[in-house]
């Protein structure tokens, strides 16, 4: 029997569905086919008139149309004053219609930052915020308690956009039946068990603190560029965009996108320093022995690194 799935976009700017369009070895056509999935509807790609859209969404809400996958892209939006008008389908406030529909799915995802933590949808006036989460505060539209018909909780897969692959290897353990490992923020840990820096072409720069001061140099991006790297978890680095690169090895800094307090309040391409030591180290790390082990190794730095030969 074929897996049936619904993709609702909601408070987002499609990115999500635009980055899956990029998925290639399977591409989207030929996951969803290799899966035996029946896209219900996604709302950028499919076609049907208002009364047959209608209809379905009757059919889903009454249970008489099985729905197995939910899949939401953007945040949910309650504003204003808790309606939901501020973002509608067939003059209906969507977030009733995700509220209606994640009680009736089997798995729930939340495809993107928005629809996992409200994200940038989130910081405006329309009253966005996550399915389960608000930033990092559990809870969000759907409440703390929520699980959906398999007995798990929302399964995040945050980015701004989430990596193509990480949608359709999540589709694909869902529909075997695999169990996913879902870390404190209900991510899983195949694609969000890592940090962005493992796997960055540049830790070597990091590592003797060979840093980049301006765009076109080479060398480490924490100290002075913004580089959020050492500092969030995400798949970027161990999944390449377009199977070729990521934004670090090509000189453009992490901005942190998986992030539950994604987007800070302060500016990209800046590290917040103090006396040339970044206030925001990775997880665990003693300041001290930090500033110590940094400068000793900055002392031991190559030749070769200090003058850039690297391809990098
Ligand atoms: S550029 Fe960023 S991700 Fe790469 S080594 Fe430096 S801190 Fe890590």
């Amino acid at each position: 029997m074929a897996v049936t799935l619904y993709w609702m976009q909601a408070g987002g700017c499609s990115g999500d569905s635009m980055s899956l369009l990029n998925a290639n070895s399977p591409d989207l056509l030929e996951i969803l086919q290799e899966l035996d999935v029946d896209l219900l509807w996604h709302s950028s790609l499919s076609v049907a008139n208002r009364t047959s859209q209608r209809a379905l969404l009757e059919r889903l809400q009454s249970g008489e149309q099985r729905l197995d996958v939910l899949c939401v892209e953007g945040a949910v939006i309650r504003g204003p004053g808790g309606t939901g008008m501020y973002d509608t389908l067939h003059g209906q406030a969507k977030k009733n219609l995700i509220w209606a529909l994640a009680h009736k799915a089997k798995h729930v995802i939340a495809i993107g930052t928005c629809a996992s933590h409200g994200g940038i949808s989130a910081r405006g006036d329309v009253e966005g915020t996550g399915l389960q989460y608000h930033g990092r505060k559990r809870g969000g539209f759907l409440g703390e308690d929520f699980v959906a018909g398999c007995g798990l909780p929302v399964v995040n897969l945050p980015g701004c956009p989430v990596h193509p692959s990480v949608v359709t290897q999540a589709l694909s353990a869902v529909v075997h039946g695999a169990t996913l490992d879902l870390d404190a923020w209900q991510a899983p840990t195949a694609w969000y068990g890592t940090t962005v820096h493992q796997g960055c072409t540049r830790n070597e720069y990091h590592e003797y603190r060979v840093e980049e001061r301006e765009f076109g140099e080479k060398g480490c991006m924490f100290f002075h560029m913004g580089c959020n790297g050492p500092l969030v978890r995400g798949p970027c680095n161990k999944l390449l965009w377009n199977g070729r690169s990521s934004k670090t090895r090509v000189g453009v800094p992490c901005f942190g996108c998986t992030d539950p307090d994604f987007p800070k309040s302060f500016p990209f391409f800046q590290t917040r320093n103090i006396e040339g030591l970044p206030i925001d180290l990775p997880d665990g790390i003693n300041r001290a022995h930090y500033l110590a082990y940094k400068g000793m190794a900055a002392a031991a730095a190559p030749e070769r690194l200090k003058g850039r030969e690297s391809n990098i």
